[in-house]
């Protein structure tokens, strides 16, 4: 059988003093509605009306964080999936750069016509695909454009929504620096590799102390740099959080 490596992982996080994870596309929900034909609004019906795969990643997320219990840690996260957050919204160390947060936004990026919005919201977006009325979820008070859902898939993404937590992630990076550090990296190809994938193996290559981790059902190989402190799987990352 292939190793998972769960063994080795649960020691390196008792030994660590920080832990750091990232997820990744693999977090996806599958695309039955197109991005082309339902713009931002296309990942939250998706990820509602894919129920069994929400779950799925929902009870490994909470495996997940149940192993890292009260270590130090720091969670980013480039999927686009908004039920990611919903499993993360009482950790103050979450950042999803992709979604940020239940919300809506000015096409445009208006600042003004940024707006948070709620569980009920979330259904309306699904109920409503097939007239596709997204219309009723008011217009931004600057330019008077409907809104959209506040995503990466917006015409003109306002990050706002996360920007923040960002901040407050960059500076916790920093403190790693000769730490005794173990990178958790799930599910991440490369969509989006310069948020995770690259900066990840960087940390790593210059940690002496690191210790990484890479699940990725396609793309789980290492680097030269970093194939002497990490071990990777063949395995996809929901998959794999089952498994643990
Ligand atoms: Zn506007």
């Amino acid at each position: 059988m292939e190793d998972l490596f769960f063994d080795e992982l649960k020691k390196d996080i008792e030994d660590a003093e920080l832990v750091l994870i990232g997820l990744g596309e693999e977090f996806d929900p599958t695309e039955k509605c197109s991005v082309e034909e339902f713009g931002s609004f296309a990942p939250v019906i998706n990820s509602e009306i894919d129920a069994e795969k929400a779950d799925r990643m929902t009870k490994g997320l909470e495996k997940l964080q149940a192993l890292i219990g009260g270590k130090n840690h720091f969670y980013i996260s480039t999927s686009v999936n908004p039920r990611i957050n919903k499993v993360f919204v009482n950790d103050e160390k979450f950042v999803a750069t992709c979604t940020g947060a239940i919300a809506f936004q000015c096409p445009a990026a208006c600042l003004e016509g940024y707006a948070f919005g709620d569980e009920e919201e979330v259904k309306k977006i699904v109920s409503i695909r097939d007239t596709k009325d997204f219309q009723q979820f008011g217009k931004c008070p600057k330019c008077g454009e409907y809104r959209v859902f506040n995503n990466i898939y917006a015409p003109k993404y306002d990050e706002q929504g996360y920007l923040p937590m960002w901040q407050k992630y960059t500076k916790w990076l920093e403190g790693t620096v000769n730490k005794k550090l173990v990178i958790i990296e799930l599910g991440v190809g490369f969509k989006f590799p310069s948020i995770i994938r690259f900066p990840f193996e960087k940390v790593a290559s210059y940690n002496k102390k690191a210790r990484f981790y890479r699940i990725n059902g396609i793309f789980s190989s290492l680097t030269d740099t970093i194939s002497e402190k990490g071990h990777h799987v063949s395995k996809n990352a929901i998959e794999w959080l089952e498994l643990l």
